[in-house]
């Protein structure tokens, strides 16, 4: 994929560390071409993010806490300032409460489901609109989903309720911004272990299971989430807006366990 996102600038939000699938988005699509600006979101991950950054050799454009709107605001301006437009934007950040990542959806607050759809779901959104503006040339805006959007999952909650919502904002703002060539789309990506995935109650179960039930018999990495990315995020996808692409090990196609693959 070298060079199909040269001269293309991007901001990604989600990194935490050297395992965040947004750093698996960011390292390909450096080696891709791009340009790239990075936020962190509270000063204890600056640390983390500035040697990152370094060896990406992107800028960091500031603190970004999508509950505080204007840290939202302050980072648009400074990719403003530093670029004056922008080709692409990745969301690739989450939160629930980890105490309600466990147990039962019905004991889900009104709290935590507001503070989960607001970070986890409208955060998209906010930052749709403000990227808009910037993606003068047309663009592309990419956000991370899980499968427990679409089907039950245990423990995965209101962060099921949250990714389905997710999930139609794709498609409500495909829809919007298409006649600007601003393509919306996400990835669904398989079980990672990394710090966000460690909240979800038996999550080492999560990855066994899907190693035994996915038709290539494994789980994926960062890296392949971020060739992926580089597909959505590049011109060789331009005819692809709304979309949800499982990244998953073709978990998603599969039914019932192969017998063969049963646990002996
Ligand atoms: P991660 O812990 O590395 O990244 C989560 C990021 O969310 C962190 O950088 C954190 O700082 C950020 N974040 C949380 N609250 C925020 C807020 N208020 N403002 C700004 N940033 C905030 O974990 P990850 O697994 O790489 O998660 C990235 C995305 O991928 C999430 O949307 C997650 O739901 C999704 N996803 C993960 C998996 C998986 O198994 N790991 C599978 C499918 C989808």
């Amino acid at each position: 994929h070298s060079g199909v996102l040269a001269g293309k600038k991007g901001l990604i939000l989600g990194i935490a560390n050297n395992r965040s699938i947004a750093y698996g988005i960011a390292k390909a699509c450096r080696e891709a071409g791009a340009e790239l600006a990075l936020t962190y979101q509270a000063e204890v991950l600056e640390k983390r993010v500035r040697p990152l950054a370094a060896e990406l050799g992107a800028h960091v454009v500031g603190r970004c806490d999508v509950a505080e709107t204007e840290t939202i605001d302050a980072v648009f301006a400074e990719v403003e300032r530093l670029w004056g437009k922008l080709d692409f934007l990745v969301h690739c950040l989450a939160y629930s409460d980890r105490d309600q990542l466990n147990g039962r959806y019905v004991d889900t607050t009104a709290d935590n489901f507001t503070q989960s759809l607001l970070i986890s779901c409208y955060s998209f959104t906010a930052l749709a609109q403000r990227a808009e503006k910037l993606m003068t040339d047309g663009g592309s805006m990419l956000t991370l989903t899980y499968y427990g959007a679409e089907k039950w999952m245990p423990h995965y909650n209101v962060m099921g309720v949250a990714k389905a919502a997710l999930e139609a904002s794709v498609r409500y703002l495909a829809a919007d911004l298409g006649e600007k060539n601003i393509r919306v789309n996400a990835i669904s990506a398989g079980p990672i272990k990394t710090a966000a995935a460690s909240g979800i109650g038996d999550f080492r179960y999560i990855l066994r299971w899907n190693e035994y039930n996915a038709p290539m018999r494994r789980v994926v990495t960062i890296e392949e989430v971020g060739e992926s990315a580089v597909y959505l995020l590049s011109p060789m996808s331009r005819g692809v807006t709304g979309e949800i692409l499982h990244v998953d090990a073709g978990y998603h196609v599969v039914g019932m366990m192969h017998p063969a693959a049963a646990p002996k």
